[in-house]
């Protein structure tokens, strides 16, 4: 299964989701309609080709469709049992003890990787923090310039980890959709790649590795469900992609449901869902304690909507004292992350009413508790 030769050129043909038009592997959008891409073919999994000595999500390099040229170490997080009242017993798998304390390093990495293979020097990204924040690190450890267009509502302590690594930061005010528009027309005028994690699925394609350890981790099996904060997605649809490589491979029989949790300020997932629409409905963008999920309008809504149908899940929302409760919970116990995190814990509850109380569930903690500290958004 070990691939031989071709160590520097990524192996990914891109196409369009909406219209299948094939797409350049340093595109960001469809040419022709401006839809979303996807990888051609979505990695296959081996579990003869894992690196059992590697502990970090390099152990499936021989399944991912880059190279490593750059690492810091992401992946392959714990999965430790919690019981929490009122939340009940549940598996959390700690995304926010990654190098840049957020789950996005697993998205990241990937492509990062894959833009120095393809001899990309400078990127450009908007984010609420946390992809900002990562991509600031692998840029800069990869020798690549960096411009981070961020809210000027993100917490401090993101700004100033962006700074920090080098990357240019530029604060955008007005609502998060601004720190878009702006980095956008950032990438429009000069010779950046726009390295998006809502938009590239190379950052997809990190995600899945999160499906393929929770299947080590629970001895070769899938969990009954995986509930997610939902912002862009990116978490949830990397799940579905790496659970549809365990299912192809033999190797789970039904891969688990996917829950979206949605901050009730900013929900048009949610509110999609339960009108049984397609697309994503369009929502004003509310003020939330959980900033990472302020999205307005998620670029792949429609592919969100789709897996959440059909992994037979769904979205539920959570009003933000409900998220802050489920962060003090599990603080508690010892697990200190951002309220964009306990969102998923609050949705738990509901999500419990759908699966069954006995039914064995995962919630992936993202970020870290010290990426907003007191009473920042
Ligand atoms: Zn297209």
């Amino acid at each position: 299964m070990r691939r031989l030769g071709g160590d520097t050129v990524t192996n990914t043909p891109l196409v369009c989701t909406r219209c299948q038009h094939p797409a350049h592997p340093l595109d960001w959008q469809c040419t022709r309609c401006q839809g979303p891409l996807a990888l051609g073919q979505w990695p296959a999994f081996d579990p003869r080709a894992v690196r059992q000595e590697e502990n970090t999500l390099w152990r499936y390099e021989d399944l991912l469709p880059v190279r490593r040229n750059v690492s810091l170490g992401e992946g392959f997080t714990p999965l430790v049992r919690c019981s929490i009242s009122p939340y009940g017993t549940f598996w959390a798998k700690l995304e926010f003890l990654a190098p840049t304390a957020s789950y996005k390093d697993r998205g990241t990495a990937i492509l990062v990787n894959h833009l120095v293979a393809h001899g990309v020097q400078e990127v450009v990204e908007d984010s609420s923090g946390n992809a900002g924040a990562s991509l600031a690190a692998y840029a800069g450890a990869a020798g690549l310039r960096a411009t981070i267009f961020v809210p000027a509502h993100a917490s401090a302590a993101k700004k100033r980890q962006i700074a920090i690594f080098g990357a240019r930061l530029v604060e955008v005010p007005g609502p998060r959709a601004a720190a878009t528009k702006a980095c956008l027309q950032a990438a429009n005028r000069g010779q950046a790649v726009y390295a998006s994690h809502a938009w590239n699925p190379l950052f997809l394609v990190g995600q899945m590795t999160v499906a393929w350890e929770l299947w080590e981790q629970l001895g070769g099996r899938a969990p009954d469900a995986v509930v997610c904060p939902l912002g862009q997605g990116g978490l949830l649809l990397g799940l579905w992609h790496g659970f549809q490589a365990l299912k192809a491979a033999g190797l789970v029989r039904q891969p688990p449901r996917l829950y979206g949790v949605q901050a009730a300020a900013c929900d048009p997932i949610v509110r999609a869902w339960e009108a049984g629409l397609a697309e994503p409905v369009v929502v004003t963008e509310g003020r939330t304690v959980a900033e990472g999920v302020r999205i307005a309008a998620p670029v792949r809504g429609r592919e969100i909507l789709a897996v959440l149908r059909a992994s037979k899940g769904g979205a539920v929302r959570a009003a933000d004292e409900d998220t802050l409760a489920a962060q003090k919970a599990l603080a508690q116990r010892g697990l200190f992350v951002e309220p964009t995190s306990a969102l998923a814990l609050a949705g738990l509850t509901a999500v419990r009413q759908h699966v069954g109380h006995q039914a064995e569930i995962v919630v992936p903690l993202t970020g870290s508790g010290l990426k907003a500290l007191s009473g920042e958004e």
